[in-house]
């Protein structure tokens, strides 16, 4: 039934083959590993090992360099011995696109080189060429002799290899015949694994880059089942989300993606890429790995499922009934939880995006505007702004005035109990073991209630999938909002945790609202919690973006700079970020460099990439349409490209 991790219900890593890297193993029992790759143009040989250190010392258990052409490659020599000279020993990796000649060169050097199957022997014409079994054959003949010294030399050299499809770039044989797909990207892969296998080369890492977390997901699942399916060895994985951006757009795409996969097992080193210093992005891969370093002791057992409804290689979402404006086609909602409020004032739901204006004495609603807001046994005592709903206890909806313009929230045995009910919409706060036969039946019968999942078991998501699962395995389609709590922890943690939790049931097709409760959080003033609401808030919208399920905001898929950039990644993705923002749905790539820049930055609508010092390409999709523009100009032409398209919509400045 499930063939892509040990296991859906209990906590266990993959088995996976240890491979050395310098030293320093993965896969295997090893601790999952934390790497992250310089920024530093790899012949400025000071600031590679000053920009090396720092990452170490934030946390880095490997560095990956680019080596773009044979220079690169015979530099990463002196950056080696500098480091040795001065203590650190760090495992380092070269990073290749296109040039064998430059691999061959750093495999004699460093401890692991990546390889990018898209681009190690092909070129990208963006061709569609039509190859029957001989030709598509005749291309693997190629490849094999143009890979196999590399495999002979890191074989020799006691080098790994990372195998890393990158699904931007995926060569123009793999587009032909497999498409854009999850498959096109493991076929990719395998492909060198098997040239590699047949060499008898087996210290070999894999990874399955995206920027979108589905496909990225949706890869690194169907390469362990390919793998195993195949007798290939069970290497371990590199997990990574490509391009996932910067502050905390970046961290909660790189949690659903990273998170979503690390929760079933799998990943044996972790490289969360953000536009910004790459000593920013130890931590945040380290704070993603350690949730699992007790998991398992921690965990209370989930019962082992008897059957799996849910595609784990391709998204399909839930089928539920519309209630209201929740489940069926309608978006996943959000619910802000204000419970702990009293006496809530207009002013008060600009935390949840509905801004109050006293000159106009109206609400104006921000792209961040929450569907309901959840207030417990405080209900509002004025209207609420059009767009928005409320949800308050039971009690507190059964002494109301207005009950209409509520919906309950009534725990199992008080629905089940309940001789009075909302006429169209009823919410129900469920854990696992209140989905009980009695439920089922009720719930077959009842076209007006939405249930609230949650759980207080350490292995959360899937205790939560696996009440997804029971529902559909009982044909309930009744809509669901996925509820987290968490207390004791940071804001990053919340951040990061909330991403994985939720993102990882929103990949899979579950869910069709979330609430970020307070309940467990810190007493507080009334104004931080306001701050709270706020930042929950738009990390709901933010996980729901990063999931893909509903676009908010405008996204931007920038990559994480490396020694070839060309502009300085952050200040640009700022500067951009500043002028678009407001923009709802469209996607921006923010490239450093024309060589990777336009395959990786995938499924962008509009591209911004460096062609040269100073000088910018502009991209509509994937097509070059202002080849050379002066970077000072280059802001202006690309809102002038969205304008053309009528995408644009000036900002607005909402009164308060
Ligand atoms: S797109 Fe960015 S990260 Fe990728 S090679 Fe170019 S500059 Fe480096």
């Amino acid at each position: 039934m499930n063939s892509y991790c040990p296991s859906l219900v209990e906590y266990k890593r993959r088995k996976t083959r240890v491979v050395n890297i310098g030293g320093v193993p993965v896969g295997g029992d090893n601790p999952i590993r934390v790497q992250s790759m310089t920024t530093v143009d790899t012949m400025d040989t000071e600031g590679s090992v000053e920009q090396c250190i720092r990452m170490i010392e934030a946390g880095c258990e490997y560095i990956r360099i680019t080596a773009p052409s044979i220079k690169e490659a015979e530099n990463l020599q002196n950056i080696k011995d500098a480091l040795r000279l001065r203590g650190y020993n760090v495992p380092l990796i070269a990073d290749i696109h296109f040039t064998p000649n430059a691999a061959e060169v750093a495999a004699r050097i460093v401890e692991k080189v990546r390889v990018n199957p898209g681009n190690y022997a092909d070129k990208k014409k963006f061709q569609v060429i039509e190859y029957d079994d001989a030709s598509y054959q005749a291309e693997l003949d190629r490849i094999r002799e143009r890979f196999v010294p590399l495999v002979r030399i890191c074989k020799e050299h006691g080098t790994a290899m990372r195998i890393g499809t990158n699904h931007g770039s995926l060569s123009d044989r793999i587009l032909s015949r497999y498409g854009d797909t999850p498959l096109g990207m493991v076929e990719s892969a395998l492909e060198f694994i098997r040239i590699c296998e047949d060499e008898g080369f087996f210290d070999i890492v894999i990874s399955m880059k995206a920027s979108n977390t589905q496909v990225m997901v949706q890869a690194y699942r169907l390469l362990v089942q390919k793998l195993d399916d195949e007798g290939l060895q069970p290497y371990p994985l590199h997990l990574g989300v490509t391009e996932a951006g910067e502050a905390e757009d970046g961290r909660i795409k790189s949690a659903v993606g990273i998170g979503t996969l690390l929760e079933d097992g799998l990943g044996d080193t972790v490289r969360v890429s953000l536009t910004e210093a790459p000593e920013a992005e130890a931590p945040v891969a380290q704070a993603l790995i350690d949730r699992y370093t007790h998991r398992a002791e921690k965990a209370q057992p989930i019962k082992p499922l008897c059957k799996n409804p849910i595609d784990p290689f391709q998204y399909h979402r839930r089928e539920t009934v519309e209630v209201e404006n929740l489940g069926g086609l309608n978006v996943p909602r959000v619910v802000a939880d204000l419970s702990r409020l009293t006496d809530i004032k207009y002013a008060d739901l600009k935390a949840v995006g509905h801004l109050y204006s006293m000159l106009l004495d109206k609400f104006n609603m921000n792209d961040l505007g929450a569907d309901y807001i959840y207030t417990g046994d405080n209900p509002i005592s004025f209207m609420l702004p059009n767009g928005l709903k409320e949800i308050v206890n039971y009690t507190a909806w059964q002494q109301a005035e207005q009950r209409d313009d509520r919906h309950p929230l009534m725990h199992t045995e008080e629905y089940l109990s309940s001789a009075e009910r909302h006429g169209k919409l009823n919410f129900i706060l469920a854990a696992i073991g209140d989905i009980s036969p009695e439920l089922i039946e009720a719930l077959k019968q009842d076209r007006t209630t939405v249930l609230m999942l949650h759980t207080q078991n350490e292995h959360a998501m899937p205790e939560l999938r696996k009440c997804f699962i029971r529902l559909m395995n009982n044909g309930i389609q009744t809509p669901c909002i996925i509820k987290r709590s968490y207390g004791d922890l940071t804001p990053d943690q919340v951040q990061l945790y909330a991403a994985t939790d939720v993102g990882g049931l929103l990949i899979d097709g579950l869910g069709d609202g979330v609430l970020l409760s307070t309940e467990l959080l810190p007493e507080q003033e009334k104004q931080e919690e306001l701050q709270t609401i706020d930042t929950l808030n738009k990390l709901s919208f933010g996980i729901l973006q990063a999931a893909r399920t509903r676009m908010s905001k405008t996204e931007y898929i920038s990559c994480p700079s490396c020694g070839r950039t060309l502009f300085d990644l952050q200040e640009t993705t700022a500067m951009i970020r500043k002028r678009t923002d407001h923009l709802k749905g469209v996607k921006i790539g923010i490239m450093g460099c024309i060589v990777n820049g336009p395959g990786e930055m995938a499924d962008a609508d509009y591209g911004y990439v460096g062609v040269g010092k100073d000088k910018i390409a502009l991209y509509r999709g994937q097509t070059v349409v202002k080849k050379s523009v002066p970077a000072d100009r280059a802001v202006d032409e690309l809102i002038e490209l969205i304008r053309e398209d009528s995408r644009w919509i000036e900002p607005v400045q909402l009164e308060e």
